[in-house]
């Protein structure tokens, strides 16, 4: 087999150097501007306003003859004043959720409030505003200018006093948490403004303020590192304010944590996480959700179907979600017109259950899935015009497609490396499982996991026996979003022509795609990464704890099963349940004699989808699919 080796996916370091970057592009030393900094009390003003325009370039400014940038390097010239762009990471806001670029003009050595927006030039344009109306217009003095443009460029956050009083303690705790180093230096020697009070987190610069005295000062400059630290924001902004993909991360974090009391240890280390979320009436609710990152061992791996070959957030969160779809089935049995039910029976499904039509599923992911978006991530997808991202906005999708490997299926191994497939050859065996001792062991990338969900539904194999496919509506990633790779990875890498192919039922799903923010209070991206991982399913008291890389139960979870130690979301125990739900429901068409392979090979139209599917990726090049050795399927029970 010829392959490409890809190193590691740097997924937990793209933050990090971006706030370098951003870090560096502003002067340290940086004086009070407002509507960038918060003032500092007992200060006189500092007027962040510069010498009048002529009234020729006002007017031209003002009836949009000339666009903003070029008024204002018209104005530089005329006034001789230097003035630079800069691109610089994108504060989250109220009013620009979804923003991906962020520029700020710099004149004279000010620093104006960032201009967001979803292409560069739109960005650029907006700061270019900014800086012309406060800086040049002189519209409003320097207190109204803070009102005027504090929300476009930063949360405008209403600190209440209790937070005030413990911003300090509260950015140790943050620092903590998040296993950074923090520090606040405070000067000794006052300068014109007062004390000067420094936040180094990591070592590095963060955030500063002045007062009075050095008290005040080290308080205030706690408080700006919070707010630039949006820890507040997170936890004040009304849901109505909120974009949907911001909605469901908030509520699995918040979901997340309350079950961590569960086990603490999990709460300050480094993690991956991934969520089923239901929305019914508009509200959203978490039904399943996962923390993991890793695969088995080869050793570890056993034909029993006791143990979790991957761990990864999203297929453990999936596999917990056809948990819940399980015990909503029992729901179905003792209940079948309850309200509350997810299914319904439906004369056009054939005998087969469907879910109710105002019911939609979304699948949260906190890290770049491995695979054909995290292998591209370092080289973002070409920038996105105006109207593109207005069709965007609509649910078209844009995939990016301009290398050559653009789209090809990939393989993860147990030490997270991946390597694309170039073969195309249909399904194929990783290894013999009496072999498997000696390699790595290998499973297609989550992003592959992910296009087969958004072609076969989301409910497996076993349960298109009981219940027509079913995809998710929508897909939101928290951080290195990018959309160009994200809709070419989880569905438009095949070709609308498979959709004549498959059988009823079955097409390419293309979700709607979410960037959002995970809290960061949350982000750990510095902290230890941990073996673990969880699993929960609503329905379930309590979290299950496994080792990703033995596939079983870990000593200290606090659900246990008996000597095998096998997981609730094992390959056995769906099996189990599976059979439970036929045997009560009087399904004749099971033969529980059967073995989880060949129960499996009975579910005629998924197989045939199945096949179609992968014919499908040799067809259109993207590779051959890899399946795990047969012998991990045959169990009887
Ligand atoms: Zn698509």
């Amino acid at each position: 087999m010829s392959k490409n080796k890809v190193p590691l996916p740097k997924m937990y370091q793209g933050m990090e150097s971006g706030q370098k970057h951003y870090e560096k592009k502003t002067p340290p030393n940086q004086p009070y501007i407002p509507g960038l900094s918060k003032a500092p009390p007992n200060s006189a003003p500092v007027s962040c306003t510069l010498a009048r325009a002529s009234e020729t370039l006002i007017k031209e400014y003002q009836s949009k003859e000339k666009n903003p940038v070029q008024c204002l390097h018209e104005y530089a010239s005329q006034r001789k004043v230097k003035l630079s762009f800069h691109e610089v990471d994108v504060l989250p806001s109220r009013e620009h959720p979804l923003a991906i670029f962020a520029v700020q003009v710099e004149i004279n050595n000010v620093m104006y409030p960032q201009g967001v927006g979803n292409t560069k030039k739109e960005a650029k344009t907006n700061a270019a505003i900014k800086a012309f109306e406060i800086g040049v217009l002189q519209k409003s003095n320097g207190n109204e200018c803070v009102s005027q443009t504090v929300t476009n460029s930063q949360p405008s956050l209403d600190l209440g006093k209790t937070a005030e009083k413990h911003s300090v303690t509260q950015l140790y705790e943050y620092a903590l948490a998040a296993g950074k180093s923090c520090e606040i230096v405070v000067g000794d020697e006052r300068g014109p403004m007062g004390f000067k009070a420094c936040v180094m987190l990591n070592n590095e610069y963060f955030v500063e303020a002045v007062a009075q005295n050095k008290k005040e000062a080290k308080r205030l400059a706690g408080v700006a590192a919070l707010e630039k630290l949006n820890i507040r924001y997170a936890q004040e902004v009304a849901p109505e304010g909120k974009s949907l993909g911001q909605q469901f991360t908030d509520l699995v974090y918040n979901h997340l944590y309350m079950y961590l009391e569960q086990y603490s240890v999990l709460r300050y280390r480094r993690k991956s996480v991934a969520a089923v979320i239901l929305v019914s009436d508009n509200k959203p609710e978490v039904i399943s959700m996962a923390i993991g990152h890793q695969c088995l061992t080869p050793g570890n791996l056993s034909s029993d179907g006791r143990c979790l070959i991957d761990s990864d957030a999203a297929v453990l969160a999936c596999r917990a979600f056809r948990r819940y779809l399980y015990l909503e089935l029992q729901r179905y049995l003792a209940e079948p017109n309850s309200p509350i039910c997810i299914y319904e029976m439906s004369p056009e499904s054939g005998g087969l259950l469907n879910v109710k039509k105002d019911v939609t599923f979304h699948l949260f992911l906190s890290d770049p899935p491995s695979g054909d978006y995290s292998i591209f991530l370092s080289k973002p997808s070409a920038l996105l015009t105006h109207e593109d991202n207005e069709e965007i906005a609509r649910g078209v999708h844009k995939p990016a497609f301009e290398e050559s490997d653009h789209g090809a299926l990939s393989l993860r191994y147990t030490d997270g490396s991946l390597e694309h497939i170039i073969e195309n050859t249909v399904v194929r065996e990783t290894m013999d499982i009496t072999q498997s001792r000696q390699e790595q062991l290998q499973v297609m990338s989550t992003c592959d996991k992910i296009l087969k969900w958004n072609v076969l539904g989301v409910q497996g194999c076993l349960l298109t026996k009981i219940m027509a496919p079913f995809y998710f509506s929508s897909i939101t990633l928290a951080s290195q979003f990018d959309h160009g790779h994200l809709s070419r990875a989880v569905c438009c890498r095949l070709y609308d022509e498979l959709n004549s192919q498959l059988p009823r039922g079955y097409s390419i799903n293309h979700p709607w795609l979410y960037q959002s923010f995970i809290p960061p209070i949350h982000d750990l991206r510095n902290a230890e990464s941990t073996e673990l991982a969880l699993n929960w399913a609503k329905g379930q008291d309590k979290i299950e704890l496994t080792n990703g890389l033995t596939g079983r139960i870990v000593t200290e979870s606090p659900t246990q099963s008996g000597a095998t130690m096998s997981s609730r979301l094992c390959k056995a125990a769906m099996l189990r349940r599976f059979r439970q739900y036929c045997e009560q429901s009087h399904m004749t068409d099971v033969d529980p004699s059967l073995s989880y392979a060949e129960t499996k090979q009975s579910a005629a139209a998924y197989q045939e989808a199945k096949t179609k599917f992968y014919e499908h990726c040799v067809e259109s090049s993207i590779g051959g699919w890899v399946r795990k050795p047969v012998a991990v399927d045959e169990f009887l029970q």
